[in-house]
C-alpha cells in the first residue's frame, strides 16, 4: 500500500507512520528526518534547508520534490509522513506515481486541535538519532539525558522554541491544509481523531486503512 500521513505539526506524525510502516512492510520516508539527516552531515542541500527549517518555513518546492522524487519505492509499498506539504508537492508526488503506475491508496488525516498541538510541541524533546519524541519534563528527569530506545542524546529541537511553533503552525493552516481539500476532492481521504494514546491513535489508524483495502 501506498499511503500519505497528512496532520499538524506535533500531530504524531512520524510516530504512527513508523509503525504502519513497519506493520505493512512498506517503507517510512519522511521528509523531516531526511532534511535533519543532511543538515546535520553538512551537505549542500541540509546547510540551505536548515534556516528554513529552524525558522519554521517551509523548504521550497523544487528542492523537497527532487530530493524526495529518488528515494520512491519503485513500486513497492511506502508511507509518507511530512510529505506532500504544499498542493505543488501533492501534484507531483501523483504525476511520479502515475508514471511507475502506482498510485496513491490513501490519505490519512489525524486530526489534532490547535492548543494541543501548542501544548505537545513545546513540551518536547526529540532523540537526535532515532526522532522519537519525549515530553520535556520527562526528558529532565532522566538522569542522562538519553533516548530509552537508541541510547542517543535528546535535544529541543530549534523550530520547537515558542515563536518557532506559532509560525509553523500559521504555515501549516496556509499552505499544508490546502493538501487536505487535494485529496478530498478525488476521494482518498480517512480523518483520524489524533487526541489519544499512541495505542488509540494507532488503532484508529490501522482499522481506516483495513476499511480500504480489506482483506
Ligand atoms: P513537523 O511535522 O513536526 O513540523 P517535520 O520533521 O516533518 O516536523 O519537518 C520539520 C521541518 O522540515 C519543516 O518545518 C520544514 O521546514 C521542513 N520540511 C519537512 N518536510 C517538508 C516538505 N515536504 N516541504 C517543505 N519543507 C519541509
Ligand atoms: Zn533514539
Amino acid at each position: 500500500m501506498r499511503i500519505v500521513l497528512l496532520g499538524p505539526p506535533g500531530a504524531g506524525k512520524g510516530t504512527q507512520a513508523s509503525k504502519i510502516a513497519a506493520n505493512l512492510g512498506a517503507k517510512h520516508l519522511a521528509t523531516g528526518d531526511i532534511l535533519r539527516a543532511e543538515a546535520a552531515a553538512g551537505t549542500t542541500l541540509g546547510k540551505s534547508a536548515k534556516s528554513y527549517m529552524d525558522r519554521g518555513d517551509l523548504v521550497p518546492d523544487k528542492v523537497i520534490i527532487g530530493m524526495i522524487r529518488s528515494r520512491l519505492s519503485d513500486g513497492g509499498g511506502m508511507v509518507l509522513d511530512g510529505f506532500p506539504r504544499t498542493v505543488a508537492q501533492a501534484q507531483a508526488l501523483d504525476q511520479e506515481l502515475t508514471k511507475a503506475k502506482a498510485p496513491l491508496d490513501l490519505a490519512l488525516y489525524l486530526d489534532v486541535d490547535r492548543e494541543e498541538l501548542v501544548s505537545r510541541l513545546s513540551n518536547r524533546a526529540v532523540c537526535a538519532r532515532c526522532s522519537k519524541p519525549f515530553k520535556l519534563d520527562d526528558a529532565t528527569e532522566r538522569p542522562k539525558d538519553v533516548c530509552d530506545n537508541c541510547g542517543g542524546e535528546l535535544q529541543v529541537r530549534e523550530d520547537d522554541r515558542p515563536q518557532a511553533v506559532r509560525h509553523r503552525l500559521r504555515v501549516y493552516e496556509e499552505q499544508t491544509l490546502p493538501v487536505l481539500g487535494y485529496y478530498k476532492s478525488s476521494g482518498r481521504v480517512a480523518e483520524v481523531d489524533g487526541v489519544g494514546s499512541t495505542e488509540e491513535v494507532g488503532e484508529r489508524l490501522e482499522a481506516a486503512i483495513k476499511q480500504q483495502s480489506p482483506v
